[in-house]
């Protein structure tokens, strides 16, 4: 099984239902999943709350949701997908939770210039001093790696599908986030 196929799939059909019921309640785009590394199964997928708690990014309201199943498996055996490249807050959950990978499928830069939220990146530096794509990729807890990037390693004819694929996916996300910035002006999330 293509892990790149498998990964825009569950973005697709497990993360983006959630997101698109998210944002309808004034939440942001962003997303999770966990899969079982063995045979990339989906243990659970989650979406942004931050409407109910600042704090509730996709990545970590998915680890709340996670760690409140009946049985989780151990995260040695899990992989941890974001839908964006996370920020420094939901990086460190994903290190204190024990995962030692994570993929995303846009990036920071992405989130600054097509979703009009640039506050990974301001904390990045404001906070670390690390300008973008400062942080450590691969260190002693994780590796860090891009969904796009495994798609364009791909062979073809599996690159154009999965190419076509990116693209419809991102459509949608483009979709979502002219309606979450329509609707943000009357939240309450400090960083919105
Ligand atoms: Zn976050």
């Amino acid at each position: 099984m293509s892990l790149a196929r498998r990964l825009l799939d569950v973005i697709d059909l497990d993360v983006l239902p959630l997101t698109e019921r998210g944002v309808s309640a004034g939440n942001k785009v962003f997303g999770a999943a966990i899969l079982r590394k063995d045979d990339l199964s989906l243990v659970i997928a989650g979406t942004n709350d931050e409407t109910s708690n600042p704090l509730w990014h996709g990545e970590v309201h998915t680890l709340k949701q996670f760690y409140e199943l009946p049985q989780h498996p151990p995260t040695a055996e899990l992989l941890f997908v974001s839908t964006h490249e996370p920020c420094t807050m939901c990086m460190s959950a994903i290190t204190w939770a024990g995962f030692d990978n994570f993929y995303y499928f846009f990036s920071h830069e992405d989130s600054r210039d097509a979703f009009a939220i640039p506050h990974d990146l301001l904390i990045l530096k404001e906070v670390f001093g690390l300008e973008p794509g400062g942080y450590r990729r691969t260190n002693a807890f994780w590796t860090a790696y891009s969904i796009p990037e495994l798609v364009s390693a791909e062979e073809e004819p599996l690159r154009t599908e999965l190419l076509a694929r990116r693209q419809l996916i991102e459509d949608r996300y483009a979709v979502l986030s002219v309606q979450y910035q329509e609707s943000k002006d009357g939240n309450e999330i400090p960083l919105s």
